[in-house]
């Protein structure tokens, strides 16, 4: 038996659609790491790992028309422009022709322009997933750092551009609210932010200055009670609908490098701002990413993030988000890995070579397996990591300081998890041969997805540097 045509392949995605939370392929590797769960998960967070899985089957994995395959018989259009049709009525035509093939809807996305399914974004708030780590009272779920690389497990499974928009609103805005927000500022955006009213974007990077945040080159010039913000951001995800930024300017050059930078609370719809053009990206495409400008945007004292207590300590605040984004990060990288060995199973489950299933080959079997082993590997880290630094705020000893024992083990995961992740879908991909090129195959998408995460929130290289600083001064404080 060999691998369907795109003729059978056709005939099979026009078949009534997969029930809901069935999944389209009948293999899950993840069945294979429910120790994982079992060892590590409460009640609640398989409950909330299983919200997820439900959201990424209903909304991501869900089967949509895919427009190219849009067939209107020549006759039709050519009367129809005979006729003179309007643009209207040229569209209804397009719609209402029968479509062969359907796509998930993730892989939609891919020819998207880039843009967030922004429809999807009140459920989203609706199953709390943007409020999973933070306490109840701000309308969290009060599920700590497990809630969170739980979910972002699941989501990695389905589509890394939706995951990262969620993490952005999640990790890099709503989190140094909670952390170094001033309670007013808390109710002011982290409470909407939850419930899905709120959006915000988190801007550091500048064109000349990404992996060393120590130099930047924005300023923030105090003048009768506002600060002047005159500087550029770049890549900044979610900037294209955020209502808010958090920018990372210098108020305090004489304090410089790293200790005169304010993070400072923005609207999008200051005067002076001004978004670049949209990034056209070669993965994540369900996120947006564009350049910010701002041109002496004038913003009140008082928005220095945690009140002029916090002033020239932006920077602090950035790298403890960071560090926390980095964790949730490699949960998705380890998603991402799960689900790439998942259709690779199904793939080689039906795939014939050399006279027998690929599945059965010896070459396959040992690659898979170290496959297997290697996201074995991540689930243990992120999931040790993760429950160390909520038995670590349990016990009263809060995430703070630049150099918290959790920089240093966000530094291990995030350094190790995309770079497993990559190797793993590498030997996914490969194994789909050809089929593994062609977009009707969710594997060429993930492989264009996954390279992100050994980019932002600081490089592989970056990671692998906080580690050293740490094996450098080890002794300096402990892990535990
Ligand atoms: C899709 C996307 C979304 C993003 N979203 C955001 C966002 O929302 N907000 C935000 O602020 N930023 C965002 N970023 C920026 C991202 O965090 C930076 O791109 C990243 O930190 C790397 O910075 P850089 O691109 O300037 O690379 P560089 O710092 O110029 O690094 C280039 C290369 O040099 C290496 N390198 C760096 N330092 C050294 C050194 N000292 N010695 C030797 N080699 C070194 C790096 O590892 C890398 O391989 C995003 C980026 C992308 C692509």
């Amino acid at each position: 038996m060999g691998l369907k045509s795109r003729k059978e392949r056709t005939e099979q995605t026009t078949q009534p659609e997969t029930p809901v939370g069935k999944g389209t392929q009948p293999l899950r590797a993840d069945l294979r790491f429910e120790f994982i769960n079992d060892y590590f998960l409460s009640d609640e967070l398989r409950a909330l790992k299983e919200t997820a899985r439900e959201f990424g089957e209903r909304e991501l994995n869900a089967l949509v028309p895919d427009p190219r395959d849009t067939f209107i018989p020549q006759e039709k259009l050519l009367a129809a422009l005979q006729n003179g049709a309007s643009k209207e009525e040229l569209e209804k035509l397009v719609n209402a022709a029968p479509r062969k093939v359907k796509r998930s809807r993730a892989q939609e996305f891919v020819g998207r322009e880039g843009r967030f399914p922004m429809e999807l974004w009140d459920k989203i708030a609706s199953l709390g997933f943007f409020g999973i780590p933070f306490p109840e009272q701000y309308g969290g779920l009060g599920l700590g750092e497990m809630g969170n690389v739980a979910m972002f497990e699941e989501l990695g499974k389905y589509d890394s551009g939706v995951a990262a928009s969620i993490g952005l609103q999640l990790g890099l805005w709503e989190m140094p609210l909670f952390l170094d927000g001033t309670e007013d500022q808390r109710q002011q955006y982290l409470v909407p932010s939850i419930q899905g009213k709120m959006r915000g974007a988190f801007c550091l990077t500048e064109p000349g200055h990404g992996s060393d945040a120590t130099n930047l080159e924005t300023r923030a010039v105090e003048k009768n009670g506002y600060f002047h913000l005159t500087g550029t951001k770049q890549f900044i995800t979610s900037a294209t609908y955020a209502d808010y930024f958090i920018v990372f300017g210098v108020t305090d050059p004489e304090l410089q490098p790293g200790r005169g930078t304010s993070a400072l609370i923005v609207p999008a719809n200051a005067p002076g701002v001004t978004l670049g053009p949209h990034e056209d990206k070669m993965g994540i495409r369900a996120s947006e990413t564009a350049s910010v400008r701002f041109d002496d945007v004038k913003v009140p004292v008082d928005s220095i993030l945690g009140g002029n207590e916090r002033r020239g300590k932006g920077l602090f605040s950035a790298m403890l988000a960071i560090d926390i984004s980095r964790l949730t990060l490699a949960a998705g990288a380890l998603g991402g890995s799960v689900a790439a060995i998942d259709k690779t199973l199904a793939f080689a489950a039906q795939r014939e070579v050399a006279g027998g299933l690929l599945i059965t080959k010896d070459n396959f079997q040992q690659d898979i397996g170290r496959c297997v082993a290697e996201t074995y590997n991540m689930a243990t880290t992120v999931y040790c990591i993760a429950k160390s630094v909520d038995d670590w705020i349990e016990r009263g000893r809060p995430m703070q300081g630049y150099r918290s024992p959790f920089t240093v083990l966000a530094a291990v995961a995030k350094s190790l998890a995309p770079v497993k992740a990559r190797e793993v879908i590498t030997n996914a991909l490969i194994y789909h041969g050809g089929y593994g090129f062609i977009e009707d195959y969710d594997i060429a998408k993930m492989y264009r997805d996954e390279i992100i995460s050994e980019l932002f929130e600081g490089t592989t290289f970056t990671c692998q540097k906080e580690i050293m600083k740490w094996v450098r001064d080890a002794g300096e404080y402990n892990l535990h």
